[in-house]
């Protein structure tokens, strides 16, 4: 081990870095039958936080999100590696699911509402219910701490639809209420710490973090930054200045020109800068695109109020767009620009309560409670998911690797699902078939679709995320350095936050820097300079070709130097590390700059979505819209698809 290694505290005992790598490569490199279950199993027994809890994935540590055993089978399907065999069918429903993520979910729940007797299976690939909306459970002392693993918050480009509404009621969700009584915005702000900027060394010149982002003026914050004067000044008048960098043109000339512009172009042919500026707003775009700025559109980024578009009287984001004013914007800015979205309100655990509450509704064994409050604390009970005789049942470890008709499609009473679980394949039979995974998948498992669809549901590319959470021991560094949220535009992660705080039923956020609190960092691997999608091709290879010890080496050298001038030691201070990576992430949206201007009929999407006999597709890829209410909403197209051709 190297004199740094140790220094940052490679070699102190977190969670199960060497056995989890081990399996890793493992699963890489044996044939897909035996992983998923055996996987599963090893981890569980070997990670659980818990004695009470033999099978309790939430607290699992180490590489999470598509876990090792979770996606090796699915790979080998692509690369046309796996033969499969006649079965005789051992079970069959009204309705079997493929995906346990929220559109999986809701389309169970609405199903029920619809029939309400219905024997319904979910199957899902992974170790967890709930897709992205992923709970990451830490327990220190007796307390325990949560934390989203993937999908945060009820919120969305756009008003929720009233179908969507209308599901969070139901399960008893009131996101309004539930932000003004649980959210605590401001608890940080209120003890003075405030937004900051970390500039590397290795993109910048040194490492320098400056504190006081959105409160100093421009020119105070830069002063004692590594960047030059004059690109300190070009992002001083990016911010402040009120000029009009396109005179001469009218409002829907500048719009039209801007969606065909990459707001890193924008930045320096438009708008004068030097380009030394660009590394610093690089990253702004990764949270919401999974790609810098130079591959997203400049009308993309004005809606999210990005600096340099004040003077250019364009309409004001959330009001009413003047006629023709949005014409090709993707589908997060045009739904700020038009709406300025939805309500907003997250759980400490992110959409995974909402995940929880809706396995609650259709397995209440399996979580106690009654509200919205109480589902934050409550556990859940995964032996009680897939009980038989059960009229829903959810199976975990299950990779579904064919669906097909039985007969011919138009005239076909039921289909059949091929799924590994376990190391064995198995078959189950059905009347109906959701398909609510991703597109992408959906060619590999039902071959027999028309090309013209299994071609539109190949090209959204998902967007690759890593969401890290890092338990410390106390935030006093933090504290020190007056800083709670900071943007790391050359770094590994390019965003490090402490978990924000939301007291909600029993839970209450931490309160004290010298307690325990969780870290949540972002990662976009991309690489720029290609199109979008093939940003996100080369960036979910990168990610499954990581192992933890790279990500955990970048975590400690990352925080020691933001946080280190403020006490912080890697060495002592990180107790846990929870790598959530999403190859698959975000569903594809378009981008102006890359992607043909379709109407509505045309988008691949559209078009990959209709029936296919007894076989229906949801999942937010189906509505090419990376959000919550996407996926509810898909859900309820899929059901009331089925429900049409069984009346
Ligand atoms: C890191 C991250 C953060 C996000 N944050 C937000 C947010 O704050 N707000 C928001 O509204 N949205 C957010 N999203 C978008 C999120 O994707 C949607 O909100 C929603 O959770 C998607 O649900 P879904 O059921 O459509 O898809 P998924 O959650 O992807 O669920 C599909 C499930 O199908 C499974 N599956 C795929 N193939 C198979 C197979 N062959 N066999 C069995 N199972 C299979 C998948 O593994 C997965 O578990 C975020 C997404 C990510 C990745």
């Amino acid at each position: 081990m190297r004199t740094d290694d140790r220094s940052a505290g490679m070699d102190q005992p977190i969670a199960r870095r060497d056995f989890l790598n081990g399996l890793a490569i493992a699963a890489g490199s044996i044939a897909g039958t035996m992983l998923p279950e055996m996987a599963t199993e090893v981890l569980a027994g070997e990670a659980a936080t818990r004695a009470d809890r033999p099978y309790y994935p939430p607290s699992l540590t180490g590489l999470r999100g598509s876990h090792p055993g979770s996606f090796e089978l699915a790979h080998e399907l692509r690369h046309g590696d796996l033969q499969l065999q006649a079965l005789r069918s051992a079970e069959t429903y009204d309705l079997v699911i493929v995906g346990g993520g929220i559109s999986g979910l809701a389309a169970a729940y609405f199903y029920r509402e619809r029939k309400p007797t219905a024997r319904i299976l979910i199957l899902d690939n992974h170790d967890d219910f709930g897709g992205h909306a992923k709970r990451n459970e830490f327990e220190f002392g007796g307390r325990i701490e949560l934390i989203n693993g993937g999908t945060l918050g009820i919120d969305s480009p756009r008003p929720y639809s009233v179908i969507a509404a209308g599901l969070l009621r139901k399960l008893g969700v009131d996101p309004v209420k539930l932000d003004a009584t649980c959210t605590k915005k401001s608890f940080y702000g209120s003890i003075g710490l405030g937004r900051g900027i970390f500039f590397d060394r290795e993109t910048f010149g040194s490492d320098k973090l400056v504190v006081g982002v959105g409160k100093m003026a421009w020119a105070d914050l830069l002063a004692d930054t590594p960047l030059t004067p004059r690109v300190r000044a070009d992002i001083v008048r990016l911010y402040e200045a009120k000029i009009d960098y396109m005179p001469g043109l009218s409002w829907e000339q500048k719009k039209e020109r801007l969606a065909r512009m990459s707001y890193g172009d924008y930045l320096v042919t438009v708008a004068r800068a030097d380009p030394g500026v660009l590394p610093v707003f690089q990253a702004k775009t990764h949270g919401e695109w999974g790609v810098g700025i130079d591959a997203v559109a400049a009308l993309e980024v004005w809606p999210l109020r990005f600096p340099g578009f004040q003077g250019l009287d364009l309409d004001e984001p959330g009001a009413a767009p003047r006629s023709g004013a949005t014409p090709h914007m993707g589908f997060t800015a045009s739904g700020y620009a038009a709406t300025g979205g939805s309500y907003t309100f997250h759980f400490p655990d992110g959409n995974a309560s909402i995940a929880r509450l809706l396995v609650r509704s259709l397995v209440p064994p399996s979580i106690p409670g009654r509200s919205a409050e109480d589902i934050v604390t409550a556990t859940a009970d995964y032996r009680e998911l897939d009980r038989t005789g059960a009229p829903v049942r959810i199976r975990l470890n299950s990779t579904v690797v064919s669906v097909r008709n039985v007969g011919e499609p138009a005239s076909a009473r039921e289909a059949e699902v091929i799924y590994s679980r376990g190391g064995t394949l198995k078959a189950v039979r059905s009347k109906a078939v959701i398909l609510a995974c991703w597109n992408m998948m959906i060619p590999y498992l039902c071959p027999e679709l028309p090309e013209r669809q299994k071609e539109a549901l190949r090209y959204a590319v998902k967007t690759p995320l890593v969401y890290t959470s890092v338990a410390i021991r106390n935030w006093r560094a933090f504290r020190e350095l007056g800083v709670h949220d900071i943007y790391a535009p050359g770094s590994y992660h390019s965003s490090v936050r402490l978990n924000q705080t939301v007291d909600i039923g029993g839970y209450l956020s931490v309160r004290s820097p010298d307690d325990p609190i969780l870290v949540h960092m972002v990662r976009s691997p991309c690489k720029p300079g290609l199109s979008q999608r093939e940003q996100h091709r080369a960036g979910r290879a990168e990610l499954l070709g990581t192992s933890f010890e790279v990500f955990e080496r970048h975590i400690r050298d990352q925080l020691a130097r933001m946080l280190g001038p403020g006490g912080f030691d890697p060495a002592a201070d990180i107790v846990a590390i929870t790598v959530n990576r999403w190859p698959h992430g975000y569903a594809y949206e378009y981008n102006p700059l890359f992607d043909p201007y379709w109407n509505e009929h045309e988008q691949p999407h559209v078009i990959g979505r209709p029936p296919f006999g007894r076989i229906t597709i949801a999942n937010s890829d189906a509505g090419a819209g990376a959000y919550t209410d996407s996926a509810i909403d898909q859900a309820h197209r899929a059901i009331e698809e089925l429900v049409a051709t069984e009346n």
